[in-house]
């Protein structure tokens, strides 16, 4: 089978969060199933561009139509860690990717609308035929709109498209003019409510209900954050939708791609460890510290890798931080704030702790910091509002940091309670969970979890090798997608 994933992320290239890691896990994995993967993605000024390999001109002059008339752009080629990524580069007044960041910017429902349609046009002008096109996300909600009311009568109606939804609070609300400048002309035809406009506001297209009402298969990335999303509030005013498209939406629980994140093969940490050999992990504790300057002592270290924002539960990583401080334990957060206020906040937090030998605040992005974290700390904590499927838990996991999580989305999905759990043996269990969003559950988690370190050192390391044994690869995801494939092909 020949897949087209079009993306507004690819890890190690391009990652802002869970996405791009996403994106290039699963290529991989179908890859290694014997299929064609391509990944068409933005060229923007701010990627790694060291994690890219072989960057050679793919298709110089793509004129890709737009208000009426159209953008010249350059296609570049190159090589992902082995994945064959496509970069659309527009030469236009409108620098819709040469803005020193990935997303934030008031146009953003421009710049991935435009990314959406030179997607579509390269693959119609260079030959490309895939049996199915795989997108993710808001940013790529139009492409099966694209596909269905043009592209298709232009020699494209083989393509099937499975749209894969990994948040679903950022939708693509635009106006009409979107509309225009995409040549999807006829306003009315657009703004019905079974097609593109808002469920809200009628004023309003919504990109992601485009990707939904028009795609051949729908999922998102847990199947219990599906159930969240059709029935509860996480739907983000979706879920009327959901239910009318019910028969092709389900749940995929996301993998993780055990050559990028597995101690025993991990090139930005010092030492590498097994479940059978954990002496490297002790060792990478100890670098840890040293890297942090955090005071060598006998005491758990709780860490907390994420963005920081309102959905990741921020007032309870917050607590989670004093609360550990409290116990004995050391602290350190990697994270970064999109949020000004949020922002200021935790830079008081980390001048405030500046001293703190046993506490260490990292404000920004830095990939391989992550990877001696997750293989220095004993405990991670997840405390996000809502997560639809979450991947820090399973990294942790891996590493055998065990997991405090809030009992939301693919949380539940993937930890398991030591004490609780109902549905699991006690031998499947590898975390601690808790459901309410006071201090109160989160100290009642994270206490028996700092408790069980301190007073029963031998249950935690057998907890703590138990998680690191599960299975969290992209094998049962990638057998999952590939059904869906199939199944969308021969519709
Ligand atoms: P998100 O909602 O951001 O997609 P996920 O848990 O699905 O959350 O994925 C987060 C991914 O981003 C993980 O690979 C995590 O290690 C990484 N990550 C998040 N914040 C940072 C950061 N500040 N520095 C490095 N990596 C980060």
């Amino acid at each position: 089978m020949y897949i087209i994933q079009i993306a507004s992320e690819c890890a190690p290239v391009i990652k802002a969060g869970g996405l791009g890691d996403v994106v290039y896990g699963l290529s991989r994995e179908i890859e290694t199933r014997g299929h064609a993967v391509e990944i068409i993605l933005p060229m923007y000024d701010c990627m790694r561009y060291d994690h890219v390999w072989g960057m050679h001109d793919a298709y110089k002059d793509l004129w890709v139509p737009w208000q009426g008339g159209a953008i010249h752009c350059s296609v570049f080629c190159g090589w992902v860690h082995g994945r064959q990524c496509f970069f659309i580069q527009p030469h236009s007044g409108d620098n819709f990717f040469n803005r020193g960041y990935y997303y934030g910017a008031l146009d953003d429902h421009m710049r991935f609308a435009f990314f959406s349609k030179a997607a579509m046009e390269f693959m119609l002008v260079s030959g490309k035929r895939p049996d199915v096109i795989h997108c993710h996300d808001w940013q790529t909600g139009l492409v099966p709109v694209l596909l269905a009311e043009i592209y298709r009568w232009h020699g494209m109606g083989n393509q099937r498209v499975c749209y894969t939804i990994h948040n679903f609070k950022h939708q693509g609300i635009a106006g009409a003019d979107v509309l225009w400048c995409l040549g999807l002309n006829n306003e009315s035809y657009y703004f019905q409510y079974d097609r593109l406009r808002d469920n809200f506001n009628p004023f309003a297209i919504n990109f992601m209900k485009g990707g939904i009402v028009y795609s051949n298969y729908v999922n998102t990335v847990s199947p219990h954050h599906a159930w969240e999303a059709r029935y509860g509030d996480f739907g983000y005013g979706l879920g009327h939708t959901l239910e009318i498209h019910n028969s092709k939406f389900g749940g995929i629980l996301n993998g993780i791609d055990y050559d990028v994140w597995n101690p025993q093969v991990d090139r930005y940490i010092p030492y590498s460890y097994t479940p059978i050999h954990l002496e490297g992990k002790a060792e990478n504790k100890k670098a840890l510290r040293e890297r942090l300057l955090l005071k060598d002592d006998n005491k758990p270290i709780v860490c907390y890798i994420g963005r920081l924002d309102d959905q990741k539960g921020v007032h309870l990583v917050h607590h989670a931080m004093y609360y550990a401080l409290g116990k004995h334990s050391q602290f350190v957060l990697l994270g970064s704030a999109t949020e000004p206020s949020i922002n200021t906040w935790f830079s008081h937090e980390k001048q405030f702790l500046n001293n703190n030998p046993d506490c260490h605040l990292e404000l920004g992005f830095n990939e391989e910091l992550s990877h001696l974290i997750y293989a220095g700390a004993d405990i991670i904590v997840v405390p996000s509002n809502y997560e639809p499927c979450g991947l820090t838990q399973m990294i942790g996991l891996k590493y055998g940091a065990v997991p405090v999580v809030r009992g939301v989305g693919g949380l539940i999905n993937t930890v398991f309670d030591y004490d609780y759990d109902q549905y699991h043996s006690p031998e499947e269990r590898n975390g601690f969970v808790f459901f309410q969003t006071d201090q109160a559950a989160l100290e009642s988690a994270l206490g028996r979890a700092i408790d069980l370190w301190y007073h029963q050192p031998d249950q935690f390391e057998q907890l703590r090798v138990q998680g690191m044994e599960s299975d969290y690869s992209w094998n049962l995801p990638g057998e999952q997608y590939m059904k869906v494939y199939d199944f969308i092909r021969h519709k």
